[in-house]
């Protein structure tokens, strides 16, 4: 499976803006695009041109990639069978983007970004509704218990986990049981559910060319 291989700060300063990629760190004067608030490369700190209509909607679908970690088959994909859904396609998109294993256990405050929620659940640390899930692209569905494995819950790496998670708070969709290391999946999302920082439409113009 291909993957990026940029640094991972370099993508939020190609797009311009936190992507929130690295957990902790993000939040940090650590945090490069607080230190080089310009676009990386050569000309990066030369003038910008105004973005063209085709610019715009190329850059909101690189930005929801590079949030979700994903490569640009997996992610058209993900377009096609959101166009396939009723309702309003750039909606769906996200609502499926959000029901990702990997993304569920990151809103559940049981990773500090999506990068390593993906890694906790490759290496077998959680189930769903108890079974071992170690596909973070499983998607989620309406009333499933996502859990850390009893063999992992006393080791270091979870106890501090789960002392973090106890200082963040779900969106309203998921429900979270800190002292258990559990979560539930009560709904899909709305759109207002979703704080991801895009605009889903240019995403949809720029498939629909
Ligand atoms: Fe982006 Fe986080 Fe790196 Fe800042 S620290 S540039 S928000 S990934």
């Amino acid at each position: 499976m291909g993957r990026y291989t940029d640094s991972v700060c370099r993508q939020c300063r190609r797009e311009g803006e936190k992507l929130f990629l690295k957990g902790d760190r993000c939040y940090s004067e650590k945090c490069a695009i607080e230190r080089k608030p310009y676009v990386p490369g050569m000309h990066g700190q030369g003038r910008r041109q105004k973005a063209s209509e085709y610019g715009l909607q190329l850059r909101e679908k690189q930005k929801t990639k590079r949030i979700y970690g994903l490569m640009e088959k997996q992610f058209r994909n993900y377009f096609k069978k959101a166009d396939r859904q009723k309702g309003v396609t750039g909606e769906n998109l996200l609502r499926l983007l959000e029901r990702r294993l990997d993304n569920v256990v990151y809103r559940l405050g049981f990773a500090a970004s999506r990068k390593e929620a993906r890694q906790l659940v490759n290496h077998g640390h959680f189930t769903l509704n108890g079974k071992k899930a170690n596909i973070p692209s499983i998607l989620v569905r309406v009333g499933d218990v996502i859990q850390v494995r009893e063999s992992s819950k006393n080791s270091p790496k979870f106890q501090e986990i789960k002392e973090q998670a106890a200082y963040r708070t779900p969106p309203e969709w998921l429900t979270v049981d800190v002292e258990n290391m559990a979560g539930t999946v009560l709904s899909y999302p709305s759109r207002e559910q979703i704080d991801t920082p895009v605009s889903e439409q240019f995403i949809v113009e720029l498939y629909s060319r």
